[in-house]
C-alpha cells in the first residue's frame, strides 16, 4: 500500500484546510473508501495536489500556453477560478503511484470521481465537463 512522507500528510492537513468543509468532508468519505478497497489501494494513493489558490498563482497559471510555453492549462484569470475563493470551491486531485510517482491518469481519476460523487450529489468533477476537460479537478458550488 502507498503511503505519503510525513511531510506530504501535513501538506494534506493544510491543503483541504483551505477548502470548503463539505468538499473537504467529501473527499474524506472518498479516500477512506479508496484505502479500504484493496484492489483500488494496489492502485495508488490520491492526494490533494491544490485546494485555495491565490488570485496571483492564478494569474501565473493564465499565462501557460499563451505568454509562457506550455499547454494551456486554465481558462480562468486571477479571481476567476473556484480555486480562488476562501475557502476554495475546488480541489484537485492526483495519484501516488506504487512506485513512487505521480499520475494524473484520467482512468484513475475517473475511478475516484465516482467515489466523490457518491459521497456527495453536489460535487462536480472536470471529467465531466464537455469542453476542456480538467480531471484532477472537482468542485462544489452549490
Ligand atoms: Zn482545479
Amino acid at each position: 500500500m502507498v503511503a505519503l512522507s510525513k511531510a506530504q500528510e501535513s501538506r494534506q492537513v493544510t491543503r483541504l484546510a483551505s477548502v470548503r468543509p463539505a468538499l473537504a468532508a467529501a473527499y474524506q468519505l472518498a479516500l477512506g473508501q479508496w484505502l479500504a478497497n484493496p484492489t483500488l489501494a494496489a492502485l495508488g494513493r490520491p492526494f490533494v495536489s491544490e485546494g485555495h489558490r491565490s488570485v496571483a498563482a492564478q494569474d501565473e497559471l493564465y499565462t501557460h500556453g499563451r505568454t509562457a510555453p506550455g499547454p494551456v492549462v486554465t481558462y480562468k484569470r486571477g479571481g476567476e477560478s473556484h480555486h480562488n475563493q476562501w475557502p476554495s470551491w475546488a480541489l484537485d486531485v492526483a495519484v501516488l503511484l506504487p512506485d513512487g510517482t505521480t499520475s494524473w491518469s484520467v482512468g484513475l481519476l475517473e475511478k475516484f470521481a465516482r467515489l466523490m460523487k457518491a459521497a456527495d450529489a453536489r460535487v462536480r468533477w472536470g471529467g465531466d465537463w464537455p469542453k476542456f476537460q480538467d480531471a484532477p479537478h472537482f468542485e462544489m458550488t452549490g
